[in-house]
């Protein structure tokens, strides 16, 4: 519970783009710009690492394997269902 109450304060506090829907799947999705400048499709719900799954945090930083303390979004294409 504690942690959801994190995940939603850090969620007001980051910015983020407007939500937009994919092209190719039609689910809701928005972009994070990454550290190389590119704008990157994400899952709207912001979450922690499992050092399982690719997040892509507030800094803009992609991070392969994120650990439990990393709060950041899963890039839409593992999502894509097309
Ligand atoms: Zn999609």
């Amino acid at each position: 519970m504690q942690a959801e109450k994190k995940i939603n304060s850090y969620q007001t506090m980051i910015g983020h783009g407007p939500h937009v829907l994919c092209p190719t799947c039609g689910s809701q999705i928005h972009f994070v710009t990454t550290t190389a400048g590119k704008k990157m499709p994400c899952q709207l719900q912001l979450e922690y690492g499992d050092r399982k799954k690719t997040l892509v945090t507030n800094s803009g930083r992609t991070v392969v394997k994120a650990a439990e303390n990393m709060l950041g979004y899963q890039p839409h294409w593992g999502f894509c269902k097309r």
